[in-house]
């Protein structure tokens, strides 16, 4: 009988030891940013590393363009778009693979992560002068790290693009909205203006 529990608890033992080795010592598929000086690369889960810092647009109103890789000739304005009951769509949706790293537009201070039913997994950024959020949602995963508080710089890594919340499967995109804020406005609160000018290149950000 206890030969039976001996055999049972070293079984138990090394099946244990052996995925604490397997979660530790295998490399898993999962999101990873690393910095060397100016240079972030960010590696999505299932995609070849990208070098962030390199392939930052930044648009006249000086904004970045927050999708890596996506130019400003690229974009479609959506910000009148109806999106049922009555409601307007007061932001811009940018089309891109599942998992392409999306960076900060601005310098500013990660206000609040939020996971909710329409925008899924959600970013609201503060701009350092307090006056704008910059709302980016329907990511697959936030950059690792990332927490409420953060001070970010324009092109820093924030998350991926997704299709978390309403978006399609088919059709992953960042969903990205600016809103003006009052001076004791919450992260939700806040005026839509529309960003499309802004990152396709008309003029300042005022
Ligand atoms: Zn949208």
């Amino acid at each position: 009988m206890l030969k039976v529990i001996g055999t049972a608890l070293l079984t138990a033992f090394v099946t244990s030891m052996f995925w604490i080795w397997f979660y530790n010592f295998v490399p898993q598929p999962r999101p990873s940013v690393a910095r060397s000086g100016p240079v972030v690369t960010v590696k999505a889960e299932n995609a070849p590393p990208v070098v962030v810092a390199q392939q930052v647009q930044v648009a006249p109103s000086g904004l970045a363009l927050p999708v890596v890789g996506v130019k400003p000739e690229q974009l479609s304005d959506t910000y009148e778009d109806a999106r049922g009951q009555g409601r307007r769509h007061d932001a811009i949706d940018i089309m891109a693979a599942e998992g392409t790293p999306v960076i900060a537009v601005a310098d500013g201070t990660i206000e609040k992560l939020f996971n909710s039913v329409r925008g899924g997994i959600t970013i609201y950024e503060r701009s350092t002068d307090q006056k704008w959020i910059y709302y980016y949602a329907h990511l697959s995963a936030y950059a690792p790290g990332l927490a409420e508080g953060q001070q970010i710089h324009r092109g820093d890594p924030i998350g991926f693009v997704g299709s978390t919340g309403n978006a399609s499967a088919d059709g992953p995109h960042l969903h990205f909205a600016i809103s003006r804020m009052g001076p004791a406005d919450r992260w939700w609160q806040g005026i839509p203006i529309n960003p499309y000018p802004l990152l396709a290149g008309r003029g300042p950000h005022r």
